[in-house]
């Protein structure tokens, strides 16, 4: 990695604004692959706006021959290089640079790349934004091209957000945003909980949640949000609370404040932001059947093709279709932990009888198949072969408390954990003890 000169950062900041004001044009139609389009005739070259910022020479230079293309869906570099008419040997020597480019093999639809291109149609450097941090620069130097990394000088500030269900945000996600928060740190903090609290079942009115995070500023603007630091979820009456720690292995993962992890063996839920249509009952009347037949699932209703996982690792035992069930995947978790996933429209690719199945991974999509009247999950848990309920079974924890990192997870989790209490306290949350480890002991 190299870092950046401070005029070129400059220069960049002035071409950034440029490459965001033009939106370059292409022309629609398929085919151009062909077709070698003179540069000219195909994009719009960038133009100095009436009044520049920064009035320099060498940047406004600069600027005239750079262009920006968006990446459309199914592009790779040779497809834009072909479309510009742009030279197949510059895109080898660029290609020649080595894992240093290697990026560009996975250019994604919808950013921009940047292209500065001479008068008589060479190029002369490429930009990508590889993501808000970082950008990949490639500059011609005779007939090779170097490249380098640059990467913008970023700031993180720690905030903190409070929010509650309610009859007007009864989810998770509608209490969130109500709050301010992105649907990324939702979707975060819905994962961080998800051993313990069913987000689609167990909402609410009064459950409350209070979360720390990250939050990444670039030139004193917030780009993105970082990671979740620590948080608690009041839910029906009882406190769980989370705190970041990185172990000696450098993995980072998320424990109590006791230093248990929060992973589980088991998902509460197989499907992600679906809510609950049918509970397990032994003695409900049947939709379809009238009459009363037990019910030894819970259903989730969501949209057909919503991504059913796997609730735990497991081994796929069966997946194929019958009258009832549709289409449906059993996993086997170990020897005494079975689950079912019915009505599916598909199953995942690689998932079939034999395959190995990893806890939120994929295993098929949403359907009605089989008895079904509208799109739903049919999930069931068994415990040594017998129906359970998947809501109130107890689930087994899949790590003990961690004994050799212990007196470092107390040190340093011990400020963030007093924070998320002090938040916790100041904003009229019920007053459920928050356990907070003694330091240095
Ligand atoms: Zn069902």
């Amino acid at each position: 990695m190299t870092s950046y000169p401070r005029t070129h950062l400059k220069a960049a900041i002035v071409l950034a604004v440029f490459l965001t004001v033009i939106i370059t044009a292409l022309p629609t139609k398929e085919g151009a692959k062909t077709a070698r389009v003179p540069v000219s005739l195909s994009i719009d070259p960038v133009t100095e706006p009436t009044s520049l910022p920064y009035e320099d020479p060498v940047t406004k230079l600069e600027a005239m021959q750079w262009t920006s293309v968006m990446i459309r869906s199914g592009d790779n570099l040779s497809i834009i290089f072909s479309r510009l008419g742009l030279k197949a040997s510059d895109l080898q020597a660029i290609v020649n640079v080595g894992i240093d480019v290697s990026v560009l093999k996975r250019i994604v639809a919808g950013k921009t790349l940047g292209l500065q291109i001479s008068n008589e149609g060479e190029l002369l450097g490429l930009r990508y934004e590889i993501n808000a941090l970082e950008r990949l620069q490639v500059t011609r130097t005779g007939n090779t091209f170097s490249a380098y990394l640059d990467i913008l000088e970023s700031e993180v500030i720690t905030a903190f957000q409070t929010a509650r269900i309610s009859t007007d945000s009864p989810s998770l996600y509608h209490a969130g945003k109500k709050a301010g928060l992105s649907d990324n740190i939702i979707m975060k903090l819905s994962y961080i909980f998800q051993w313990d609290i069913s987000f689609a079942l167990d909402m609410r009115k009064g459950d409350q949640f209070a979360v720390i995070y990250e939050e990444i500023y670039v030139e004193g603007e917030k780009v993105k949000e970082g990671d979740i630091l620590a948080a608690q979820f009041q839910n029906m009456g009882k406190a769980y609370s989370a705190v970041l720690f990185q172990d000696d292995n450098g993995l980072k993962s998320y424990y109590t404040p006791e230093g248990r992890r929060l992973r589980k063996t088991f998902l509460r839920d197989p499907v992600h932001f679906s809510h609950v249509s049918s509970n397990f009952n032994l003695r409900r009347l049947h939709p379809i059947h009238k009459r009363v037949m037990p019910h030894r699932g819970i259903d989730y209703a969501a949209k057909k093709g919503t991504p059913v996982v796997a609730a735990g690792d497991g081994k796929v035992t069966l997946a194929r279709q019958n009258n009832a069930s549709g289409k449906y995947v059993v996993i086997q978790h170990g020897r005494q932990y079975t689950t079912k996933y019915l009505h599916l429209s598909s199953f995942a690719r690689a998932v079939g009888p034999g395959k190995s199945v990893r806890q939120g991974q994929t295993i098929g999509y949403v359907g009605s198949t089989g008895w079904a009247t509208a799109p739903h999950l049919h999930f069931e848990f068994l415990v040594d072969g017998i129906h359970r309920n998947p809501r109130t079974v107890k689930l087994p924890n899949a790590n003990p408390i961690l004994a050799s990192n212990m007196k470092r997870f107390k040190t340093s989790t011990a400020p963030m954990l007093m924070q998320l209490s002090s938040i916790v306290g100041n904003t009229g949350f019920a007053r459920i003890p928050l356990k907070i480890p003694r330091t240095g002991s």
